[in-house]
């Protein structure tokens, strides 16, 4: 199949292709998205063979305006009411009990279904001139999610009907993931909205313990995605929690060829070793910003052994961390 290039302005071409049937990748604030007509199964089965996503790991529904959630879902709980009115258009998702419209293919057999209302405006006037939807990251599964133009391509090229330019994606992680569908509310994977904003607006929020952990074997994912190997790039990345001064020491003690750094610009000035820098020290929404691009020229660079520095747990640095973890594969050096 031949990937068509769109660029932003052609949003009727895309929305016709969506409407055929086919395939997209559209931009969104958070990262690229691979989207397809939510409400019809076939053509959000194709989502998975491009991706060579598992069957079983459902997908967020996009709207272009929060009123368009009414039809998606059984109900609207007053909390999820108030996070809409909130943080809509926005990097959040919201799960809820679904309605009979959303195929199987979209929900993974669950009862319950993900709705987000993206701010981009080439996504919301692509969803507004097609239907709502269904889009996971428009990346080959495993690898890390595209922020930009090129690594959809690069991921995607001859395996999708066409792709729509839309510029580098501002949060550049994926949107947060709060479960409505339980009391109280369950906060499944962070993101550019933050715990701390989600507890302001609704009070209590849980957070699930596969956030900072890997799952415990056996145990049933509340989000599905959260039990797959992720972000992952070819070369071993190993977390370092430490002080600047130390992260930087660490790290020149083990030079070696192969050996970089994913670190801040205070750590990076004593390296001896090639390095990417996320941003300057505690700037979480750089670090959220440049993270799956390091990871990808990590791959470019050929390199093998990548210590990473440890992000702040608080404010969208945790999810920063709850991304770098799992490309570490949950390896980190304390030395704090
Ligand atoms: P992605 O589309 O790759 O950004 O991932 C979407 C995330 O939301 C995955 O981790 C899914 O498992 C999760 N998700 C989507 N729908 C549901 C749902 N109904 N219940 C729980 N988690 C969900
Ligand atoms: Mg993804």
């Amino acid at each position: 199949m031949k990937t068509k290039l769109l660029d932003s302005t052609q949003t009727e071409e895309a929305a016709e292709i969506i409407l055929r049937g086919g395939l997209v990748a559209m931009p969104t604030e958070t990262v690229y998205g691979l989207a397809a007509d939510a409400l019809r199964g076939e053509s959000v089965a194709k989502i998975f063979a491009a991706k060579g996503r598992p069957a079983d790991n459902p997908l967020i529904v996009h709207i272009w305006e929060p009123s368009q959630l009414d039809g998606l879902v059984r109900f609207v709980p007053e909390k999820a009411r108030i996070l809409s009115e909130k943080f809509w258009p926005g990097p959040l998702t919201m799960i809820l009990p679904k309605a009979d419209v959303i195929p199987d293919e979209v929900s993974a057999g669950l009862d319950t279904v993900a709705v987000r209302c993206p701010s981009h405006p080439v996504a919301r006037e692509l969803i507004r001139l097609s239907c709502p939807l269904a889009a996971p990251s428009a990346n080959l599964s495993g690898s890390p999610s595209p922020t930009t133009l090129r690594h959809v391509i690069s991921d995607m090229d001859g395996r999708i009907d066409a792709v729509l330019d839309g510029g580098d994606c501002e949060v550049g992680l994926e949107s947060t993931v709060i479960s409505l569908a339980c009391d109280p509310p369950r906060l499944l994977r962070p993101g550019g909205i933050t715990v701390e904003q989600l507890r302001a607006a609704i009070g209590d929020v849980e957070v699930d313990a596969a956030v900072t952990k890997p799952l415990a074997e056996g145990a049933a994912a509340a989000s599905p995605g959260m039990k797959y190997k992720h972000y992952a790039p070819k070369a071993e990345v190993i977390i370092i929690d430490a002080k600047p001064q130390d992260f930087t020491a660490y790290v020149n003690e083990r030079k070696a060829p192969g050996t970089a750094a994913l670190c801040s610009t205070e750590e990076a000035a004593g390296l001896e070793v090639p390095f990417e820098i996320l941003g300057d020290d505690h700037d979480m929404e750089a670090f959220a910003k440049h993270i799956f691009a390091a990871l990808r020229r990590a791959d470019e660079n050929g390199w093998t052994t990548v210590y990473a520095s440890c992000p702040d747990k608080s404010g969208v640095g945790l999810a920063v961390y709850n991304r770098m973890i799992r490309a570490a594969a949950f390896r980190i050096i304390e030395l704090r």
